[in-house]
């Protein structure tokens, strides 16, 4: 069976094809990267209408097949921005409707989650899943995946792009810090905010940019920042593996990529005897190939859904979702 997955919840719109066996065929995707400013949810949504069609074309040919062979259409139902999860929805239905067959709509993290659970050997892991908009600890536990810490403002690389724009970098400025915060050594005061299992970013990230401006170097604000919030994330992952007595962590999300976080949550794992798995990064970041698989997954757990049920939900909660499928 073959699946197309269609991702679009928030700057990256993609699309994957995924067979039953999770063999990624094709993970095509494109981003929208704002001159200037933040990611305005209607530009990208006309970004994400434009790039979709031959996003899909792409991906069939990259994966060498017709169209007419997919089996199944899954999109990212929420959570995310409205406009980019209509444009999306909206692709998706017309492409279940024209090849007649089922369509799922999905939820995003859970997606990242079972991604990961598709490629690496991990089994039961605690997701620690830190992207652009979410930043949440997800563990299985009856019958639904569970959120056990999340951020409490700002996903941690929505932080890392604000500091980041702030001082002037790049869009996305997550792996332009990495790279400057190698070249920093100072470790600067920023405040450590775990609340319980929760984390908060926005107060690291108005002293990081006050401390800028009393003149500290890029790099060590850079290094400070990963140092100080990376550690925040191991602490609040290694608790709540402790708290289930789960010796498996899995890594999602676009920050996953981030080599100073590998490092720090695999030393936390090898210390407590438990092992850390890190999918390849295109399957880390927003892509549709965890889409496309998660919505086999679904499928094969009997989930059917008729038109009237895809609409999108721009708070569509991880623990919402009944898990039919383990
Ligand atoms: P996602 O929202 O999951 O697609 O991931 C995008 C986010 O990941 C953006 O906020 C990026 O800045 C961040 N990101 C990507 N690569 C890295 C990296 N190497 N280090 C830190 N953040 C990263
Ligand atoms: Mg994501």
């Amino acid at each position: 069976m073959l699946a197309l997955g269609i991702e679009g919840t928030a700057h990256t719109v993609g699309v994957g094809i995924v067979d039953e066996t999770c063999r990624v065929r094709a993970n095509v995707y494109d981003m929208i990267r704002p001159e200037k400013g933040g990611i305005h949810p209607r530009e990208a949504a006309n970004h994400h209408a434009e790039a979709v069609v031959p996003l899909i074309r792409k991906a069939a040919s990259a994966a060498g097949v017709r169209l007419k062979e997919i089996d199944l259409v899954a999109f990212s139902q929420g959570p995310g921005l409205g406009p980019c999860l209509r444009t999306v929805a909206t692709a998706a239905r017309a492409l279940a409707l024209s090849l007649k067959v089922p369509i799922l709509g999905v939820n995003h993290c859970v997606a990242h989650l079972e991604i990961g659970r598709g490629v690496t050997p991990a089994k039961d892991p605690v997701l620690l899943y830190v992207s652009g908009g979410n930043t949440q600890v997800i563990a299985f536990a009856r019958g639904r995946y569970r959120v056990f810490g999340e951020t409490l403002d700002i996903g941690v690389g929505n932080m890392l792009d604000k500091f980041g724009r702030e001082c002037g970098l790049a869009f996305p400025s997550g792996p332009i810090l990495e790279g400057l915060a190698r070249k920093g050594s100072k470790l600067l005061p920023l405040p450590y905010s775990v609340k319980g299992m929760d984390v908060a970013f926005s107060g690291m990230l108005t002293a990081a940019l006050a401390l800028r401006k009393q003149g500290e170097a890029l790099e060590d604000l850079a290094f400070s920042i990963q140092e100080v919030a990376f550690a925040m994330l191991t602490e609040v992952t290694e608790r709540a593996m402790a708290h289930i007595d789960n010796d498996e962590v899995l890594l999602g999300g676009g920050v996953a990529r981030n080599r100073r976080l590998q490092e720090m949550v695999g030393r936390m794992a090898s210390d407590r005897g438990a092992r850390m798995f890190v999918p390849p990064g295109d399957l880390c970041i927003d892509n549709g190939a965890m889409i496309a698989w998660t919505g086999l997954q679904m499928h094969r757990g009997g989930v059917r859904m008729k038109l009237a049920e895809t609409v999108v939900d721009q708070r569509y909660r991880t623990d919402e979702v009944p898990v039919t499928w383990r």
